[in-house]
């Protein structure tokens, strides 16, 4: 039986940079699942679609062949055959990812490959939904969340390092919607699973939350 690990928790609360040190500590495959959203939310905006048109969304998913590969350790998603790593981490795909990601259509497709993929492998998986829909049967489930005033400023600190111009307070209020449409939509809500442990990496390094991981993951 392969292993897992679901992360799951708000936007920009550090689940990527923790999983991906965890799995490598580990020997587990990062799985990113928010990337797969991404991609899809890419497909969207290359055909136009409205991110309120649901019916257009659930129609075009079907066109959308999404997978991943590692390649060095580092999960690269193709979109229809192509390597979209570096198209999906921009504020205009997160903001489509959010809304096509309410689609049942788009969900069932992209839990499908993500199930499968942890049926064969061991794997560190991050996402929303990880713990209580993707993963139920998970070895540890963690909930990790952070003030948004901290998530703002971390993703704010990214999107500069890589050149992007931005505004911290168009990142949090962005933040703050993304979360709220995250939590409270009718399918696969953002929300901690009963047996998920809750973190708050506030003020907590990433080194200190990988370590609290790796001893719960050993116990
Ligand atoms: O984690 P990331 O910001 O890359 O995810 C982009 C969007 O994809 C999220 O705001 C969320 O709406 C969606 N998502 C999801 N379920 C997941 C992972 C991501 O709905 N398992």
């Amino acid at each position: 039986m392969s292993k897992s690990i679901a992360i799951d928790g708000p936007a920009g609360a550090g689940k990527s940079t923790i999983a991906r040190m965890v799995a490598k500590e580990l020997g587990f495959i990062y799985v990113d699942t928010g990337a797969m959203y991404r991609a899809m939310a890419l497909y969207m905006i290359k055909n136009n679609v409205e991110p309120s048109d649901s019916e257009k969304i659930s129609k075009t998913c079907t066109d959308a062949d999404i997978t991943i590969r590692h390649e060095n350790g580092e999960q690269v998603v193709f979109l229809n055959g192509e390597n979209v790593n570096g198209l999906i981490r921009t504020e205009e795909v997160g903001q489509m990812a959010s809304a096509s990601s309410v689609n049942g259509d788009v969900r069932k497709k992209l839990v499908e490959l993500q199930q499968k993929l942890a049926a064969t492998t061991d794997v560190v998986m991050d996402g929303r939904d990880i713990g209580t829909v993707v993963l139920p049967g998970a070895d540890l489930k963690i909930y990790l969340t952070a003030s948004s005033g901290v998530r703002a400023k971390r993703r704010y600190d990214e999107l500069t390092a890589k050149g992007q111009e931005c505004d911290l307070d168009v990142i949090e209020k962005d933040i703050i919607e993304r979360d709220d449409r995250d939590m409270h939509r009718e399918i696969s809500p953002l929300r901690q699973a009963d047996d998920a442990v809750y973190l708050d990496s506030s003020d907590m390094t990433v080194e200190d939350v990988k370590e609290r991981i790796l001893q719960l993951f050993s116990r």
